[in-house]
């Protein structure tokens, strides 16, 4: 109750808190998965005013989609949520279902999204368990499973469902994770300010600091990367990544990972050569860029370069196109691009 009542007085006011309209529901969710909310907000935005509905989604071409998520990184997550939606509309006659098991088996759905969604859209007695819920709870029940732990999930959803207001499902796990984005917050929590501190365990002995428990991540490995910006006349070479996989149908600039011993001009020239069958020559360095992935780093050295001779013919990628700076704009690219690609206009 108290915890309710604190949401009503204290929650952020969220363009998806708006509507319970289970489409754009779950649009925000496949969104918040591993991004902050404030990055969300536009994007949530732009996308809905597209795509009001599932329908038009699922009608979209997967490259307007994809150039609409452009920026917001994992983008399984729309491929995946473009696939959903053309299930939807040929299965469902383009009603998202709202049963547990149609919903559930949708590609991108898995349990969190679809607790959350069918929570807060159609008031079903599921419990989500994301980060802030479980942080929320370790230290509520000072409970000591890392919440980063493979099977911690089904561990936090025990206490999750006995804990869930089956009166409002919804509002009940939006409150729950709204205290932990705002309140039970990971290094500092604001226990003064708390709705539920009177039943914190971890607050009455103080432990908030030692909870919740997490496994330590292993080093994330950093791989040198050299690109090419390939000029022909006045237009620039940009190939498609394969549909599956990390960055599966971005536009990007070929290049590949620099060898043990090889200079970064020599790898940009090979990987070119390997990549697209054409001989390139390095004109100058533009720049060198930084970017973090999930599970790597990359630092990547970008070089302008001048097409010498052969035809394209790829062997990664799945398309290709000389294009001219103007017409760039179109194509979504991955963030590592992103980030030099302002320095070509100069
Ligand atoms: S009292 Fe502190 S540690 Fe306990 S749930 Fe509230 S904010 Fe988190």
């Amino acid at each position: 109750m108290r915890l309710k009542e604190w949401f009503a007085s204290c929650h952020r006011n969220l363009p998806w808190r708006e509507t319970r309209d289970p489409y754009s529901i779950w649009v925000s969710e496949v969104m918040l998965q591993q991004t902050q909310v404030n990055t969300v907000i536009p994007y949530y935005r732009r996308f809905t005013e597209r795509f009001s509905t599932v329908l038009l989604l699922a009608d979209a071409d997967f490259q307007e989609a994809l150039k609409l998520w452009e920026g917001l990184g994992y983008y399984s997550r729309i491929r995946n949520f473009h696939k959903a939606a053309g299930r939807v509309r040929d299965l469902f006659g383009g009603v998202v279902p709202q049963d547990w098991m149609s919903f559930r088996a949708l590609p991108g759905v898995g349990d969190y999204i679809a607790a959350a969604v069918l929570s807060i859209a159609s008031g079903q007695p599921y419990a989500v368990v994301d980060g802030n819920v479980k942080r929320v709870l370790a230290r509520l029940l000072l409970m000591n499973m890392p919440t980063n732990h493979p099977t911690s999930h089904k561990v936090y959803l025990e206490p999750a469902l006995q804990l869930l207001d089956t009166g409002d499902p919804g509002l009940h796990n939006q409150a729950l994770m709204e205290l932990g984005a705002m309140v039970c917050k990971p290094a500092a929590p604001l226990c003064e300010t708390c709705p539920v501190q009177t039943d914190c365990m971890a607050f009455r002995l103080r432990q908030t600091v030692n909870y919740p428990h997490r496994l330590k991540k292993p080093d994330t490995p950093l791989y040198a990367v050299a690109v090419g910006v390939v000029y022909r006349d006045d237009r620039v070479l940009i190939t498609q990544r394969k549909p599956d996989g990390l960055l599966g149908g971005l536009w990007e600039f070929p290049g590949g990972k620099i060898r043990e011993m090889e200079s970064a001009e020599d790898a940009c020239i090979r990987e070119i050569r390997e990549e697209t069958g054409i001989s390139v020559c390095v004109q100058s360095h533009l720049t060198q860029v930084r970017h973090a992935y999930t599970h790597f780093k990359i630092v990547m050295d970008v070089f302008i370069c001048r097409y010498l001779e052969g035809s394209v013919r790829l062997n990664g990628p799945c398309d290709y196109r000389w294009a001219a700076m103007d017409e760039l704009e179109r194509y979504p690219f991955p963030g590592a691009n992103r980030k030099f690609m302002k320095l070509l206009k100069l």
